[in-house]
């Protein structure tokens, strides 16, 4: 089984593939957790800090380059033994990231990230068994970004008018590729809860 969990910084993507991890091990199953662009892999993590931390500001095109390959190191290292294991993957974030950001954000074309991701990436990538897509109000997304306390720099720190394309995109998004948009503003166990009800009713 694959698992993908999408939607914007501090809508509790991590908390929630954490809890679904330890959900399914309990049950005794073998499950990778992916948090993409870097997730425990240090090259995904080099290249992703190639992006965000070194003060470089990469052209958009970059960008996308860079995720692409942090995201065919993380499928090929992490994903792809588990899955041809049995086993479950629960990935936070997919290249809907990268339609979201680079895409709605920042202006490179929907079918350029959509041709150059299908090129690198086997066609399972692209067919979670289950994908959701977390929302929750900006305001309150900010509180919880504020208490977690990470992040020198993401892309959610870009102006006003960035965030409010990032916001359209998810919705559009969530139509074009079939996610079930989940609100994400209750508590903890109550989102867990909505997801747990969601992966039972397929
Ligand atoms: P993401 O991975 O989407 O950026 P995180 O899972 O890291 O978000 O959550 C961001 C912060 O908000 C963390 O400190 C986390 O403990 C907290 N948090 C996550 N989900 C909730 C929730 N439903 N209610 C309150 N706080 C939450
Ligand atoms: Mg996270």
């Amino acid at each position: 089984m694959y698992i993908v969990i999408e939607g914007q910084d501090g809508t509790g993507k991590s908390t929630q593939a954490e809890l679904l991890k330890e959900y399914f091990i309990k049950q005794g199953k073998e499950v990778a957790l992916m948090e993409e662009p870097d997730g425990d892999l240090p090259q995904a993590h080099d290249l992703h800090d190639l992006i965000l931390s070194r003060g470089y500001h990469l052209e958009s095109l970059t960008n996308v380059l860079l995720f692409t390959a942090a995201r065919v190191e993380l499928w090929k290292k992490i994903a792809e033994p588990v899955l041809k294991n049995g086993g479950i993957v629960i990935s936070a974030r997919n290249y809907w990231s990268t339609l979201a950001y680079q895409g709605y954000g920042e202006g490179v074309s929907r079918n350029k990230i959509i041709r150059l991701t299908k090129e690198m990436l086997p066609e399972k990538y692209f067919k979670p068994d289950y994908g959701f897509i977390l929302t929750v109000p900006d305001q309150l997304r900010e509180e919880r970004q504020k208490i977690r306390g990470k992040a020198a720099e993401t892309f959610e720190m870009k102006k006003q008018d960035f965030q409010s394309k990032v916001n359209a995109a998810y919705p559009k998004i969530a139509q074009d590729f079939n996610l079930k948009m989940v609100d994400a503003s209750g508590s903890i166990e109550e989102v867990f809860k909505n997801i747990k009800d969601n992966l039972l009713v397929k």
